[in-house]
């Protein structure tokens, strides 16, 4: 495989995330300013195998950097799984003589590209773009802050109706692994209670809680709950277990946020993380590098091998866990 890098192709994979037109985007125009021939794949590694690609210019990403969601499409390639479907998708980057790939995308995609990396020897880059920021080696992924701000939102929404019936919600929010966002959108919706997958305290703490929130005065409660949360029950059955409970306390409802948090126009934050790491990757490129995601670490743009952002994520939340237990008194 040439070292020279003419051509790049990429493509957005895994759940969508706000921000990725906008690091769709960067790569085109890195590409652009560097004479590089850009062509995006369309729907993922589905569209890599199906040769669903299409050459991208300068102006063929404006009017895309406020826009949620990914004009590319995204995807999720049961056959990019095989090995069989991965041959297919690098048969078709050669016969595009495509030089190297840029994957933009969560852990999932991130091992998809290794694998196309290891058994073709194809030069692959990947871009975090997921609202969970559950990947190792990166402070933060693109569309995570937009999902932040989307949650506070709607819990400061459903905080009014929670004060003026007296009750007591309980609000799902996305994050299977991570609590990142149960945890940030929870202190700064002021939640009275936020259930994280890195921490089960058990249930009948959450119950000596609320009791002591009622005691204390409160009339109205937010919990916030991330949908990997440890604590046995799933939302519904947490819902019947605190009515039970508390009977005369609260009237409990429970509200899934769901797919509202996946879109929408990104932040400023995550349009300029995005345009960082989407330049970064391409550079990256030209500097001879491969099989790496390009990250933030302390604000600045890092390159850290692939293998290394597939690693378990360390989660530290013990500061954010303090500040939400003594705010939340
Ligand atoms: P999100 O965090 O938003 O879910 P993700 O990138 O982790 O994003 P996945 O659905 O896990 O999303 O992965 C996206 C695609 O990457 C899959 O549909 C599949 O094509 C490819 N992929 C995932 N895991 C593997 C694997 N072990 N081997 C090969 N390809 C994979």
């Amino acid at each position: 495989m040439s070292q020279n890098i003419e051509k790049i192709a990429v493509l957005t994979s895994g759940g969508d995330a706000p921000g990725m037109n906008a690091a769709i985007r960067a790569v085109v125009r890195a590409c652009s300013y560097h004479n590089i021939t850009c062509i995006g794949v369309y729907k993922g590694y589905e569209g890599l195998i199906h040769n669903n690609l299409e050459e991208l210019n300068a102006r063929s990403v404006r009017n895309v950097i406020n826009k949620g969601g990914t004009f590319l499409k995204s995807a999720r390639s049961k056959d990019f799984r095989t090995e069989e479907g991965r041959k297919k998708a690098y048969d078709n980057l050669i016969a595009n003589s495509i030089d190297a790939l840029i994957v933009i995308g969560g852990d999932g995609s991130f091992t998809g590209a290794l694998k196309l990396s290891q058994e073709f020897n194809f030069p692959v880059i990947g871009i975090p773009g997921t609202i969970d920021n559950d990947i190792n080696g990166t402070d933060f992924t693109i569309g995570y802050d937009t999902a932040l701000n989307t949650v506070v939102e709607a819990i400061d929404k459903i905080r009014d109706t929670a004060s003026s019936h007296n009750r007591l919600f309980l609000i799902e929010v996305m994050g299977r692994d991570a609590g990142d966002i149960a945890l940030n959108a929870g202190i700064g919706a002021g939640a009275e209670e936020i259930l994280i997958p890195e921490e089960n305290l058990g249930v009948d703490r959450l119950i000596e809680s609320l009791r002591k929130s009622k005691e204390s005065g409160k009339t109205s409660s937010i919990i916030v709950v991330a949908e990997g949360d440890t604590s046995g029950k799933n939302i519904f059955e947490l819902g019947e277990y605190v009515e039970e409970k508390l009977e005369d306390d609260y009237e409990v409802r429970v509200s899934v946020l769901g797919h509202i948090q996946r879109g929408g126009s990104p932040s400023c934050y995550d349009r300029v993380l995005a345009s960082k790491l989407g330049v970064g990757a391409v550079e990256a490129l030209l500097e001879g590098k491969r099989d790496v995601m390009i990250g933030i670490v302390h604000k600045q743009v890092t390159v850290v091998a692939l293998t290394e952002a597939l690693q378990k994520r360390v989660h530290k939340h013990d500061q954010l866990i303090k500040v939400a237990d003594i705010t939340s008194v």
